[in-house]
């Protein structure tokens, strides 16, 4: 497979990449790592007429804390989240999420958190070599009018399997986005549109410029599963955050389910219905596990990896599992 032909642009800065943005619009495509963008161009599934790489930009790569929230750069690797004490400590859910994303030669070499969270969602109807697509008709996502993973669906259900998405979600996370002269900050629930097309609100001409979290006091933690531990996307993940209070109950909770849909899915009545609950309710923790298995199965179609009915069981044992790490690391914070 070889990548079609495009011009190359190197910016040296945020404003010249932002310019480059509004000149070429939907022409153009951003290029972090590549490791998802050169992938999707060689299988024929995206052809850009121009690249514009983030290389030069290192401006772009940083973890801090500030205030009280901890920012990163859309450029920084994987791999500096996994090794930063700071997320370590504070955003377990994002720690974990980025040591089981792909394989070490994504996190050390290239991939990037923004280039993460913006990932194409996929399908195995969908995401195959330009000779395996050419044997049947195009589905939605390929321009046509079918969907093979979900018989008479009018719309793509192509799954978003990003780890740093899900994990980011459940930590109540934020991005600001940039564009020539302006300026957007949008927490990530209102980011991914459950769209399988275009999965996220992103406008052609707009850059990821940080992501940013806030820091709750809470204990979060992130499980996933995936056919194989390494170099594989999760068919199901979950990732939690638990805030207790001085009594040891639950004030507040958020439980987002990923791999099962169009977009990371924060279900927030089961996650309310943690409130108020004890930090080591395993009852509770147990009924909530269901009640998201339950939630998750409406939205999930089988595209991706295991069984549907498999993927759907083991939203249970993702969300328990993930419920059961928060809580313990918030007692032990308390002792
Ligand atoms: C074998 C393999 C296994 C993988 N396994 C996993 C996995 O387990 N979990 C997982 O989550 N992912 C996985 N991936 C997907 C991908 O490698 C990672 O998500 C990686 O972090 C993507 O980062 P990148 O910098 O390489 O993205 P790129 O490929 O550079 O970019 C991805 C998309 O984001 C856009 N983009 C990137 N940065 C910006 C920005 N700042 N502003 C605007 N647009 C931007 C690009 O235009 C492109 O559309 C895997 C990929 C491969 C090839
Ligand atoms: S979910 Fe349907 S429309 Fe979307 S990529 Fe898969 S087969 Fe195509």
């Amino acid at each position: 497979m070889r990548l079609p032909r495009f011009e190359y642009l190197e910016p040296g800065s945020i404003k010249e990449a932002c310019d480059l943005l509004s000149t070429h619009g939907d022409d153009a495509k951003i290029l972090a790592g590549g490791t998802d963008l050169l992938v999707r161009m060689k299988k024929g599934l995206l052809k850009p007429k121009i690249i514009i790489s983030l290389k030069a930009l290192k401006e772009l790569s940083y973890i801090k804390k500030e205030d009280s929230y901890i920012k990163i750069g859309a450029k920084t690797p994987i791999a500096d989240i996994i090794a930063s004490d700071l997320i370590q400590k504070e955003a377990k859910a994002l720690a974990s999420s980025c040591e089981k994303t792909g394989a070490v030669t994504i996190q050390h070499y290239r991939g990037t958190i923004g280039g993460n969270i913006l990932q194409d969602n996929r399908c195995h109807h969908y995401n195959q070599s330009a000779f395996h697509r050419s044997g049947r008709q195009a589905c939605h996502k390929d321009g046509g009018k079918i969907c093979y993973a979900r018989d008479e669906s009018d719309r793509c259900n192509s799954t978003c399997q990003s780890d740093g998405a899900t994990a980011l979600m459940a930590l109540n996370a934020a991005v600001t986005l940039v564009k020539k002269d302006k300026k957007r900050t949008i927490d990530l629930v209102n980011f991914y549109s459950n769209d399988g097309i275009m999965p996220h609100a992103m406008e052609p001409n707009e850059l990821l410029k940080e992501i940013i979290i806030p820091l709750k006091g809470a204990k979060s933690a992130y499980h996933r599963l995936a056919c194989r531990s390494a170099i594989d996307y999760p068919i199901v993940c979950a990732g939690v955050l638990i805030k207790p209070d001085r009594k040891n109950k639950i004030r507040d909770a958020r439980i987002v389910v990923g791999a099962m849909g169009r977009s990371p899915l924060f279900l927030a009545k089961v996650s309310s219905s943690l409130k108020g609950k004890s930090i080591n309710d395993t009852n509770a923790f147990k009924k909530a596990s269901r009640a998201s298995m339950d939630s998750a199965a409406a939205f999930a179609v089988h595209n991706i990896g295991a069984s549907l009915e498999y993927r759907c069981q083991m939203v249970s044992t993702m969300v328990f599992r993930a419920l059961e790490e928060a809580a313990r690391s918030a007692i032990k914070a308390e002792q």
